[in-house]
């Protein structure tokens, strides 16, 4: 298997368009990584780049140690999955999971012994004989995934690959793919708008903005410590809040409230200093009891999400969206304290958009990302009434 790396990548398209920007990123051998961030911010070009599909204005890509930057695709060991699956229109489906074998002169019988025993693998051995235009968008999948898996890549390129399958088999898809990467232990970098198949896939991920890398880490220590306001905004189910608020004597000032600085960032944080508060929903428990470090307020909004409600709270100069179990029963016009976990406040320099370091410095707790993609746990949070003083 192979390490994958850029060395500061820029791709100028023309026209000016500079979609990557002096991009630097390593993935670990036998790693999944995902490449997450809105439309446009240069995902697949990266991909593409890696692959060998466009060529960089300058700067490197090294895969196994080796620098294939001016390498053609065919000699970079690698095998792509794209969202169109790009399956031979006018072969058959055990044709195209021979087609790597054939272009190596595999011989006819043992390429396609080799072709009909993936094919069993993934479910597909009654297909055999049919044309791509003859299956269902998640079979033309599997054939595509058995494409790359005949190839023997070293390296797996999955550019939203799951993308056009209905939500029930594009679960059942996520979990095939992780568990053969498991298997095969390929490096795997993996295009997806989707945060929650990233937060489900990926080992580490790295979130982009217009070309460049804003953060990258393992799912959870992004989606709990991002590491600036765009991270912040970018992840999370449900909008995270951001409240301004102003360093005031030992607490922070958010409206007509004071909260606790969060452990840590009292040095960074200077009596009279403008920040920006942001805490998750899923990390606001509602009381009915005034509580420390609470916010008062008046429930102006509820949206059903299912087994929880996003509650929208107004009062005292703050407005503050708290992710509750539908049991709460919330409704409008209730009187309710908003209770942040201190645990889980970040502080942001709203100039320059980073986070103030040093906060929540402990290890991330052990959850699993799939759970933190769907629901990122309003009872694995608890309450937090109290601890953050003020
Ligand atoms: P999406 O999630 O929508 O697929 P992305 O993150 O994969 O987006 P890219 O497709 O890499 O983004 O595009 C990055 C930027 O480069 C965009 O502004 C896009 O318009 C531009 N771009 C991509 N391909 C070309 C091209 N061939 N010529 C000119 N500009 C291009």
């Amino acid at each position: 298997m192979a390490d994958v790396a850029v060395e500061a990548l820029t791709k100028e398209f023309a026209g000016g368009v500079k979609a990557l920007d002096q991009l630097d990123l390593a993935v670990e051998e036998g790693e999944f990584f995902a490449l997450l961030g809105p439309s446009g911010c240069g995902k697949t070009t990266l991909l593409r780049s890696i692959a060998g599909l466009e060529r960089p204005t300058s700067g490197k890509v090294l895969i196994g140690g080796r620098d294939v930057t001016r390498t053609p695709p065919g000699g970079r060991g690698i095998a792509m999955v794209f969202q169109d699956y790009a399956l031979l229109p006018h072969m058959t489906v055990a044709d195209n999971i021979a087609y790597p074998l054939k272009i190596r002169h595999v011989p006819k019988a043992q390429r396609l012994e080799a072709a009909s025993r993936t094919a069993a693998s993934l479910g597909l051995d009654q297909y055999l004989k049919r044309r791509p235009a003859e299956l269902s968008g998640g079979q033309q999948q599997r054939v595509a995934l058995a494409r790359a898996i005949t190839s023997r890549a070293k390296v797996f390129l999955l550019d939203e690959p799951l993308s056009n399958l209905d939500a029930q088999l594009r679960m059942e898809a996520r979990i095939f793919l992780k568990r053969l990467q498991q298997e095969l232990a390929v490096t795997t970098i993996y295009v997806t708008h989707d945060q929650s198949e990233a937060l489900a896939l990926a080992d580490r991920m790295a979130v982009m903005e217009r070309g460049v890398i804003r953060q990258v880490g393992p799912p959870v220590e992004v989606y709990l410590r991002p590491d600036n306001l765009f991270v912040a905004g970018f992840m999370g189910a449900t909008p995270i809040n951001l409240l301004e608020a102003k360093v005031d004597t030992g607490v922070l000032r958010v409206g007509d409230n004071r909260i606790g600085i969060p452990s840590g960032t009292q040095a960074g944080l200077s009596s009279g200093r403008q920040v920006t508060v942001a805490v998750r929903p899923e990390h606001v428990s509602l009381s009915d009891a005034a509580q420390t470090g609470g916010f008062e307020g008046s429930v102006v909004l509820v949206e059903h999400l299912g087994d929880d409600d996003l509650v929208t709270l107004e009062g005292g100069g703050v407005t503050i969206r708290a992710k509750v179990n539908i049991d709460d029963a919330v409704q409008l016009g209730d009187l309710r304290w908003a209770v942040p976990n201190p645990e889980r406040v970040l502080v942001f320099d709203p100039s320059t958009g980073e986070r103030i370091r040093g906060q929540n410095a402990a290890a991330p707790p052990r959850v699993a990302p799939h759970a933190l993609a769907k629901d990122a746990g309003t009872g694995a949070i608890g309450t937090a009434a109290g601890g953050a003083g003020g």
